[in-house]
């Protein structure tokens, strides 16, 4: 499923913004990931940033994010209204469309028994932090490296025991519902009336995204992987945030 990379990947071209239909990842990709995942900064720019794809793209904007759906509105749309971008919140878990129509699945009951035993851990090992999440709880080891593989064999076990899928990413694991991942996210939002016959282009930094390079590319499209983790289905690489800023500020029309 993944094709190797053995040469650096270029920068990706600039698309015509009739024709396309964007996908981005959130932490890593938008913004800077941080010591804790409520630590990021989201800035007025930003936000003004993707209101202006939105509207560049006609709503052909999806944010896709491991984070919940909620949190996404809240860091990037500040106005008490519909936001006019798409969400893919909890891995694929939840979708929201622009026209406000949204699904979501149901809490998994054994979620109180995986958070009991990450918070035990968490107590003993200073800097690892618990979040919980609506469909799945997460153990953040950014700030304590060595306790990582301690944090993986719990989730593992957790998920193996409960039923539940254990998802990895940079210095974090997460337990949460199976069903669904970031590349179903993408055909669910390409199955639309507004993104269908589009070109769909997935922006991501972590392994998580991989998911969403392949569907975009099944669908004629392409992925742009941001940063360096080394194996990757995408195409194209922007090196960092600040880079994928400055694409999307292209294609959003600034002459910059
Ligand atoms: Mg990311």
């Amino acid at each position: 499923m993944h094709d190797a990379a053995p040469a650096p990947l270029s920068p990706p071209p600039e698309p015509a913004s009739g024709a396309i239909s964007l996908f981005l990842d959130f932490d890593g990709t938008l913004v800077e990931i941080a010591e804790r995942p409520d630590a990021i900064v989201v800035d007025d720019r930003l936000r003004d940033l993707v209101r202006r794809l939105a509207e560049r793209l006609d709503g052909r904007l999806a944010v896709v994010s491991g984070r919940t759906a909620g949190e996404i509105v809240a860091f990037l749309h500040a106005a008490d209204c519909q936001p006019p971008f798409a969400i893919a919140g909890s891995h694929g878990l939840e979708l929201r469309w622009t026209d406000g129509r949204s699904e979501s699945p149901a809490r998994p009951e054994a979620l109180g028994a995986v958070l009991d035993g990450f918070a035990a851990l968490a107590r003993s090992h200073p800097g690892v932090v618990v979040e919980e999440k609506p469909f799945g709880a997460a153990l953040h080891y950014r700030g304590a490296p060595d306790a990582g593989p301690e944090c993986d064999a719990l989730a593992q076990a957790m998920a193996q025991a409960h039923g539940l899928s254990l998802q990895r990413g940079k210095m974090v694991c997460e337990v949460r519902l199976p069903g669904a991942d970031k590349g179903d996210a993408v055909r669910r939002f390409m199955a639309d009336r507004a993104m269908a016959g589009t070109t769909p282009i997935f922006l991501g930094d972590d392994v998580t995204d991989e998911a969403g390079f392949v569907a975009a590319a099944a669908l004629g499209g392409w992925g742009v992987q941001v940063g360096a983790t080394p194996i990757t289905a995408a195409h194209y690489r922007l090196a960092d945030v600040t880079a994928v800023h400055r694409w999307l500020g292209r294609i959003a029309g600034e002459s910059a």
